[in-house]
């Protein structure tokens, strides 16, 4: 078997594989490696394509915060179209969730309170009498998940890294200061590191370099795309009840995408959607919404993978001399992603990270080593 070497094998290429790859060509040989025919299969393919400030744990707020520069700005070259579009999210809370939503809002940063009348402005297919308090994020937006993954990608090809698809990471070893990572495709690669970024397959990956898992647990969440006519909702906010059991947000100006925000868990596999979740996803959303569904167009599902609190798993694996951890993304991976990706790629470069520095040790994989 012949042995390809680099300075860093990135195993994944969903968006977490991607941006480190990404950024660590320009100043590394990196070889991204991917078991699928495509990159983005799995969960970065799946999302709902949407950016929240507001939204997850202290570590990924901050990440989400340094990404929002790239996506408005990024550098020269790297796309052809906006990688995102300006859409405000509303939060709505029926009765009983009043409480909640005023915590929100004491937590949130750029969410602020809007008046019943103007929630319903806003969204004028809001039952009557169905919100009993609502909130604003304005400054959020969707994102075009395809072009950002297309365009890191190009970034790895650009400054020469390795994209080898259909190759499955199998037998992973360390020999002589040096990684070894055997792949389906029958071919090897050896780098002094490795960056696991398996997604919902990182602590299987992990195990097959010899080390434990984290606990990492992969939750299903189902999608579908409905027809809301009469309504025009091309303008509309994203709307997401507070206590986060439904959600919709526009797609492609006429269609709608209903979510019953579901989280169940699962083991990694190419995970598709139940009828039931999607009757689910309807009939909440048609609790708060009067929208007739007379079919639905597509609906899928993937993985939002979790460590055991809620947290990123990113950095060195104490016990594996060049074995760093890019995982544990949940439902923020592409949000997150562009700091993500420049955090791992400091890390490994001995860099210093400047402000993402500070969600280190939040994010240690260490913490779950017990
Ligand atoms: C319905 C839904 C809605 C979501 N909405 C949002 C949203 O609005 N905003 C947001 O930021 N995030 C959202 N997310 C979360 C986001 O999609 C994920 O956090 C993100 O895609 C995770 O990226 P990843 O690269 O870690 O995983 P993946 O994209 O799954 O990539 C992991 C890759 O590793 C590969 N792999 C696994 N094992 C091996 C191996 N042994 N060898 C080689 N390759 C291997 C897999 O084939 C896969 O391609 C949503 C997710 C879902 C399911």
């Amino acid at each position: 078997m012949d042995t390809r070497n680099f300075d860093v094998i990135v195993i994944g290429a969903g968006i977490a594989g991607a941006t480190c790859a990404a950024a660590l060509a320009p100043t590394h040989r990196v070889a991204l490696v991917e078991a699928e025919e495509a990159a983005g299969y799995h969960s970065t393919g799946r999302s709902a394509a949407f950016w929240i400030l507001n939204y997850g744990p202290p570590d990924v707020r901050t990440l989400t915060g340094l990404s929002r520069q790239f996506f408005e700005h990024p550098p020269a070259g790297f796309t052809e179209h906006p990688l995102t579009r300006r859409r405000a999210m509303l939060l709505v809370a029926p009765a009983g969730q009043e409480a909640q939503l005023q915590t929100l809002l004491a937590e949130g940063i750029g969410l602020r309170e809007l008046d019943v009348a103007k929630a319903w402005e806003l969204v004028p297919a809001l039952r009557p009498g169905y919100v009993r308090a609502a909130a604003i994020e304005e400054d959020a937006f969707d994102m075009d998940v395809d072009a950002i993954l297309q365009g890191y990608l190009r970034q790895v090809r650009t400054h020469g890294g390795v994209l080898a698809l259909r190759h499955r990471a199998g037998r992973i070893e360390r020999q002589d200061g040096v990684w070894q990572v055997e792949t389906s495709a029958g071919a090897r690669f050896a780098a002094p590191v490795v960056v696991n970024a398996a997604g919902a397959w990182a602590d299987e990956v992990a195990r097959q370099a010899g080390l434990p898992g984290l606990r990492l647990v992969p939750c299903r969440r189902t999608a579908a795309i409905i027809d809301p006519a009469p309504w025009q909702v091309a303008d509309w906010p994203m709307v997401n009840e507070v206590a986060h059991t439904w959600y919709v947000r526009p797609e492609a100006r006429t269609k709608l995408l209903v979510s019953p925000a579901d989280q169940t868990p699962t083991h990694p596999h190419d995970v598709q959607p139940e009828e039931l979740d999607v009757a689910i996803a309807i009939d909440r959303m048609q609790q708060g919404l009067g929208i007739e569904v007379r079919r639905v167009e597509r609906s899928w599902a993937g993985l939002r993978t979790f460590t055991p609190d809620g947290s990123l798993a990113f950095g060195w694996d104490k016990r594996a001399e060049g074995f760093c951890w890019c995982a544990g993304q949940g439902g923020y991976g592409i949000q997150t992603s562009p700091a993500a990706g420049r955090l791992i790629a400091d890390i490994i470069a001995g860099r210093d990270p400047g402000e993402a520095g500070r969600i280190l040790p939040a994010v240690d994989p260490g913490r779950f080593a017990a």
